[in-house]
């Protein structure tokens, strides 16, 4: 359904004359239960249900994509190859770009100046959220380095050896733009020293329309049946019948 793009979302049933408003009924529950204005609802879009945007679907969303990017991890962990120097890091949750370039073996890569010089041309290209724009509009000059500092990667592999690291960033998105586009996932692959790799993508590919399937029956069981969106729960039960 994601790729055919015939998901009955709001906005798909509104182009072909089932519904009136594209507005997400999900976040206009949220809304309604919070006593805000329903004003200004996003598009109910299949990428807006798949993402944290959705209020409604934040932890739904937010625990799927760990779930996911945890059984993909552990699989490339295992599937690398004996002889690969390349170590994958266990990180904690306090765990950013600040606190990794407190140790040694992130500073022998390269140093916490040089590292922020390359890394603000890279952020300055990427745009700022609303969130942020107190922040930015408090010290524009500063902000891309800080908000580098601040970045959290999914994962780290690192080369003690040959001095080079990679800092996974997991994006749990079907169809073009996602982690499942084979060429890119299997460069990806290549360069972390995995092997197996078509047996690594089809089992993450099962992953992702699994937790796909999940998080759209938990929006449609929680739009139709009227019960208050899940905004909060354990990972164990995350909704309507969505157990991660
Ligand atoms: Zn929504």
């Amino acid at each position: 359904m994601a790729v055919a793009g015939n998901t009955p979302t709001a906005s798909f049933l509104t182009k072909i004359g089932k519904m009136q408003s594209a507005g997400c009924r999900l976040c206009r529950i949220t809304r309604e239960a919070r006593g805000e204005s329903t004003d200004g609802l996003a598009a109910e879009t299949h990428g807006h249900i798949n993402s944290a945007d959705c209020k409604g679907m934040a932890t739904t969303f937010t625990a799927a994509h760990h779930s996911i990017w945890r059984h993909l991890y552990d699989s490339m962990h295992a599937a690398q190859k004996l002889k690969s120097k390349l170590k994958f890091v266990t990180l904690d949750k306090e765990s950013n770009m600040s606190t990794l370039w407190q140790q040694e073996k992130f500073l022998r890569i390269c140093s916490k100046e040089d590292l922020a010089k390359k890394a603000e041309d890279i952020e300055v290209t990427i745009p700022d959220k609303k969130s942020q724009e107190a922040r930015y509009n408090l010290d524009p000059e500063s902000f891309f380095v800080f908000r580098f500092w601040g970045r959290r990667p999914d994962g780290v592999a690192i080369n003690e050896a040959l001095q080079i690291g990679y800092f996974l960033v997991f994006n749990f998105v079907m169809g073009n733009r996602g982690s499942v586009v084979e060429s890119n996932f299997y460069t990806k692959l290549k360069k972390l020293d995995v092997q197996e790799k078509d047996k690594l993508s089809a089992d993450h590919v099962t992953q992702v329309c699994r937790a796909h399937n999940r998080v759209i029956v938990s929006f449609l069981l929680q739009v139709q049946g009227g019960t208050r969106p899940t905004t909060e729960g354990s990972r164990e039960n995350i909704g309507h019948n969505v157990h991660v």
